[in-house]
């Protein structure tokens, strides 16, 4: 009789598996009180009763529990297809797919077991419908790339388990696309996260833990407290950082370029670069040579050098870097682009940017952010980026917990452009090596940045002569006992055979003997490196600025090439103003109109272009100008296509790029530099939209720009076109902030100008890039001026002029008649000379220094001289007295001055000093104007 019972229960679907302790609850309420249970169970526990009572054997309600589970259990092992078990098989995917998006909070990331991991309740069986009594039902594994159709729950569980939440917390389904997720679940499931090492591999591993370990004991013995930013805790760096290039030269890249802050940089030098240990020993014991500049402590330096990989050759560049953690990161994208370029390389394949962040800076600085978000864009991507967080969870003495950040991980911030995230603890070498060979792959497959997360620790200080343990002690107290990971890791190898002691003491025995003799420790260096791979800057060393080049051009060349990018293709619809601007150069190249600021600009290109440069230009809305000025990139009004005439100039090899910025200035800024100090033959040149949005910038202006040559050697020819001029639009638009640039200059390290010709714009940007010289051109450039009808030229002007450091008085005046001198720099000249010619004043020369810095003293000198009865020497600026030329320039004006008369002063005709860079009130603004240019003229 039971049969018929158990038959019944067979094609009840709700009787199995997980719910028989539901069907039980049930039971125990139906025992209780019959009318408690719906019509339907009631039946049916009604016919259990009494079919047993028919059978004339006494069962009891235990013995009908037991048989709902046996049934049960028969329904999972003869597998038959049920809405229960189809209700649980959804359930089984969704836990799936939980694991793929949340397995990483339950993997095991932290060698230290500090990290905070909150239960997961979406990894629980409960959640899905689940219990531990479904774990020997057979389930379609469906996506799961376990390699098999069907697995118990168990063996399910347990691969995830493996797969994702081990060693390896893989972040990637906050991507959007499907392809690339499928990727990551094939690439970590079908080896659940475990590929079977050989021997080779895991004594590869074995061989790079064991140098970066060394090299950490080695300098500690010999340089006790000496400053290192030792590695210690992070040593698995070196084993990605050295699989990454492997990979690079698989994929037929030719030049790996890394940027890194300070911890773990002599480790990389030499472990990873090939760094002479003899030449680190010598600037430990300060003994190393120096050019001469300041040069910059150990840990700020960079290195070239050329490797040996499965693909050929590899250039290795580690770009310098300064103690501001996270700004190199633009500067290797713009390096990465610039020899990117040079290979007309557009997919990104043939250089790969390797970056190494800390954690607290990853997640804390916005530039980290800026470079992301460049990462896809058409002026400033490279194919991808690896970045790789150092994350020794501590920040100086900042702890992560509450105060590090606000995310639950230090790289959320890559979520911003969707990058994959691969978390893995440290203290597992194999893991840390499959995250290296997954992202390598990833990137030059899908061609976007990839993050690993190296969760480690930092078994000293923030330096070695820091005590950690006075602000992280419980972080401490377990650091100090652990052992490192070459230790674990080299007795593994030994338990599982691969290795012994007396080999293993061996090893550190060989390689601190070749550090002993001050050789490279990498096998894989290139003795005689192809030089080839990297550019060649030979031409542009040991020139100073009074070197100019010849900027003058062949005037029917000018006005050919004028034609040409005065054309636009058949059919094309030029926006009303825009034909205007077009018209109008034509009549310019034709000599029937002067010459004004954007024809002579984009003459300049052109004739740039034509002499073998190419020309990359960059800023916020660049292409027409922020003052409509340029017109350089062209729309079709009715298709909307884009047209750039110089790009479609004949005769021309090299590219003009132009490129609108997306909103930032310093990673940008940062990117350009790093851009114009990679390569010499291209003309690189950013526009702020206006001057003082260089202030954002001003990380990269401070310890890049100014400096760079001055502590790394490292030349660089970028031009920053700053629009800069008092025009009464209130405290934010009006300075470029001068006196910063004057204050930062020193030791010809810069050039700073403020031109104000069309002429004089013409021959200043043919000269930054025609003579050899390569140092940072930084451009006061106008904004009303740009329309000004005083500011124009000829096409003579173009042809046949230079760059004047100095414009001397440009009107018949008697020089024997002068009496005041009038010096000044910028648009206020226009503003003098309108007054000086309202008064008809004849003892009034006014003369123009267009470079301030370096100052021009002999130029200015030769302007000055023929005035023998000179008076009364006025410097007139508009900027506030604070602010401007004046108190970094007055003394070099009083030098050329009083070398021409002794007993002559120079006065200060200007706005009073202010703390804002400008008045806001248009009158207030009008009245100091008039105010000063009457004390310049008048006195
Ligand atoms: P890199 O490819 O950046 O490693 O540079 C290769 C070599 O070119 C360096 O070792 C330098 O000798 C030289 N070099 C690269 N960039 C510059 C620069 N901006 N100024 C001077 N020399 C440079």
């Amino acid at each position: 009789m039971q049969e018929k019972y158990i038959d019944r229960m067979q094609r009840t679907s709700h009787l199995s598996g997980g719910s028989v302790s539901y069907v039980e609850e049930l039971y125990e309420q139906y025992l209780e009180s019959k009318e408690s249970v719906s019509e339907e169970w009631r039946d049916y526990f009604d016919s259990l009763v009494n079919g047993s009572a028919t059978t004339d054997q006494d069962i009891s309600h235990q013995q009908i529990k037991q048989q709902f589970f046996e049934l049960a259990q028969k329904k999972k092992v003869s597998g038959t297809v049920s809405l229960e078990h189809e209700t649980k098989q959804v359930g089984v995917l969704e836990l799936i797919e939980s694991y793929r998006v949340r397995g990483h909070q339950k993997a095991s990331l932290d060698p230290l077991g500090l990290m905070e991991r909150r239960q997961v309740a979406d990894l629980k069986l409960s959640h899905h419908g689940l219990s531990d009594l479904d774990l020997s039902t057979q389930f379609q594994t469906q996506t799961l790339y376990f390699g098999k159709e069907t697995a118990t729950l168990k063996e399910i569980i347990d691969g995830l388990n493996k797969t994702y939440c081990s060693s390896i917390g893989a972040e990637f389904m906050h991507i959007v696309s499907s392809r690339e997720k499928k990727w990551f679940q094939q690439r970590l499931e079908s080896v659940q996260s475990h590929p079977a090492y050989d021997k080779e591999t895991k004594m590869g591993l074995f061989d790079r833990l064991m140098a970066a370990e060394s090299l950490e004991k080695y300098l500690g013995a010999k340089y006790p407290g000496a400053k290192r930013f030792g590695l210690e805790g992070g040593e698995s760096l070196i084993p990605i950082v050295d699989q990454l290039i492997q990979k690079a030269g698989m994929y037929e890249s030719k030049e790996v370029v890394i940027g890194m802050a300070h911890r773990g940089r002599l480790n990389v030098l030499v472990n990873i670069l090939g760094k002479k240990t003899g030449i680190l020993m010598a600037e430990f014991e300060g003994t190393a040579e120096h050019g001469l500049g300041s040069g910059d402590v150990k840990y700020h330096q960079g290195y070239s050098s050329n490797v040996m990989t499965p693909g050929g050759e590899v250039h290795l560049a580690m770009a310098f870097n300064p103690s501001h953690l996270e700004i190199v990161s633009p500067v290797v994208q713009g390096s990465v682009r610039a020899r990117q370029n040079k290979r007309k390389d557009k997919t990104g394949d043939t250089v790969m940017p390797i970056i190494i962040h800390g954690d607290a800076a990853f997640s804390g600085q916005g530039v980290v952010m800026e470079t992301l978000q460049m990462s896809q864009t058409r002026a400033y991507k490279t194919g991808g980026t690896v970045h790789i967080i150092v994350n020794n969870q501590v920040g100086f003495t900042t702890s992560r917990k509450d105060d590090a950040r606000s995310t639950e991980y230090c790289t959320d911030v890559a979520k911003v452009v969707e990058a994959p995230i691969l978390h893995v603890n440290a203290d597992d070498p194999e893991a840390v090596l499959f995250v290296s060979q997954l992202a390598a792959d990833y990137r030059y497959k899908f061609k976007k940045d990839i993050v690993i997360d190296l969760v480690c620790y930092r078994r000293r200080g923030h330096n070695e002569a820091d005590e950690p343990s006075g602000t992280q002690p419980l972080m401490y107290n377990i650091i100090k006992k652990l052992p490192s990971v070459f230790s674990q890791y080299s007795s593994q190898l030994i338990e599982e055979n691969h290795t012994n002691t007396a080999e293993v003491n061996q090893h550190i025995e060989a390689y601190r003997a070749k550090l002993d003799k001050g050789e490279s420790v990498v096998k894989t260096l290139v003795d005689n490196p192809d030089k080839a791979l990297f550019f060649d800057w030979t031409p542009h060393l040991g020139h100073t600025w009074h070197s100019d080049g010849d900027t003058t051009y062949d005037k029917q060349e000018l006005v050919k090439m004028a034609h040409e990018f005065c054309s636009v293709p058949e059919g094309f619809a030029l926006q009303r103003q825009v034909k205007k601007v077009i018209d109008d150069r034509l009549k310019m190249a034709n000599e029937e109109i002067a010459v004004n600021w954007g024809f002579a600009e984009t003459l300049a290109y052109a004739s740039i272009l034509r002499q073998g440069h190419a020309v990359r230009l960059t800023g916020q809305d660049v292409g027409r100008g922020t003052f409509s000025h340029r017109h350089a990139a062209l729309h079709d009004q009715k298709t909307g296509e884009t047209y750039i005439p110089l790009q479609h100039l004949s005769n021309i090899e090299k590219t003009f790029k132009i490129y609108d910025s997306f909103l930032s200035e310093l990673a940008v800024l940062a990117f350009e530099y790093g851009y114009a100090t990679t390569n010499p033959s291209t003309m690189v040149i950013w526009e702020a939209q206006f001057g003082d949005f260089a202030n954002g910038a001003q990380i990269v202006i401070d310890q890049f720009i100014t400096s760079g040559e001055h502590k790394w050697g490292r030349l660089c020819g970028l031009t920053l076109l700053l629009p800069h001029g008092y025009e009464g639009q209130g405290p934010e638009h009006s300075s470029a902030r001068l006196e910063r640039f004057l204050q930062l200059s020193a030791e010809e390290n810069i050039q700073v100008c403020v031109p104000t010709t069309p002429a004089q714009i013409f021959h200043l940007l043919r000269r930054q890039i025609i003579r050899p010289l390569r140092r940072p051109l930084v451009v006061m450039s106008p904004k009303s001026l740009l329309r000004h009808k005083e500011a124009v030229s000829s096409m003579d002007d173009l042809a046949n002029g230079r760059f004047h450091n100095v414009i001397p008085e440009i009107e018949s005046i008697k020089p024997e008649k002068v009496t005041r001198l009038i010096l000044c720099s910028g648009r206020v000249y226009y503003d003098l000379l309108e007054n000086r010619r309202a008064s008809g004043a004849e003892h009034i020369a006014i003369v123009r220094i267009e470079q301030l810095y370096p100052f021009p003293e002999d130029d200015l000198y030769n302007a000055i001289k023929q005035y023998k009865n000179l008076e009364t020497v006025v410097w007139c600026q508009e900027e506030p007295k604070n602010q401007g030329a004046w108190f970094s320039t007055r003394h070099h004006l009083k030098d050329a001055v009083t070398r021409h008369i002794k007993k002559l002063k120079v006065h200060f005709a200007g706005r009073e000093a202010s703390a804002a860079p400008a008045a806001g009130y248009i009158a207030l603004h009008v009245k100091q104007l008039k105010e000063f240019i009457d004390q310049a003229i008048n006195g």
